[in-house]
């Protein structure tokens, strides 16, 4: 698929990222020399991050391995706010977003550039030695697992390479603190500095 076609694609698939914010983590990650790089996203849920990095990914040659252990965060449950009844596998009552994201990444033929891994994000990342390019932080949103993606991902991070942010809000009114907690603490690190930002999305640079 060309770009616009990936672009407005994405925009249908079920997810929690408005367009201009999918736009700019397209842009940023189309802007960075992807030849023969690996990008990684923490928290894949049904694709739809994954089409707007994948696509640039494509573009750039790199691969995107799209992480998530499929069975939803603390907000995605029965109960809570952003649950999907439909997502729920009726062999186990658990909610359960790959056969979805598999749906996805297929009808936008990006089965070549984005690879799934399934599982827990801390315990892939000890067995991962894979220096990153591009990593993109959407997880869970709870303050122990945004703080352990944090502690596990941020360092396999090359200098020159991208950390980008999901779900980063100063205001505790628009959303949970986590995110941005370790925004703040990656600046405050010395080792990122901040090269664009659009909604709750903040893409920094490892320097
Ligand atoms: N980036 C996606 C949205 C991700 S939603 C998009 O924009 O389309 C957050 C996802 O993080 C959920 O699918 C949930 O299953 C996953 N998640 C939460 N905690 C996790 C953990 N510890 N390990 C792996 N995945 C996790
Ligand atoms: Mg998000």
């Amino acid at each position: 698929m060309r770009r616009e076609e990936l672009l407005d694609f994405a925009d249908t698939v079920k997810g929690f990222m408005p367009r201009d914010e999918g736009l700019a983590l397209h842009r940023a990650a189309l802007e960075h020399e992807g030849t023969n790089a690996t990008w990684l996203e923490v928290g894949a849920w049904c694709g739809k991050s994954a089409v707007y990095l994948g696509a640039a990914a494509q573009e750039r040659g790199a691969v995107l391995y799209s992480l998530d252990h499929h069975h939803g965060s603390e907000e995605n449950q029965a109960g809570w706010e952003h649950f999907d009844p439909t997502l729920v596998d009726p062999y186990d009552g658990r909610l359960n977003t790959l056969p979805t994201w598999q749906r996805t990444i297929a009808d936008a033929q990006l089965e070549a550039t984005v690879i799934g891994l399934i599982g827990p994000s801390t315990l892939i990342a000890s067995h991962f030695d894979q220096p990153l390019e591009l990593l993109f932080i959407d997880g869970g949103h709870g303050a122990q697992v945004a703080w352990a993606d944090y502690h596990a991902w941020s360092p396999k991070v090359v200098a020159g390479g991208l950390m980008m942010i999901h779900d980063v809000f100063a205001d505790p009114r628009d959303g949970g603190r986590p995110p941005y907690e370790i925004y703040l603490a990656a600046l405050a690190s010395g080792d990122f500095v901040e090269s664009a930002q659009q909604g709750s999305l903040r893409v920094l640079t490892r320097n």
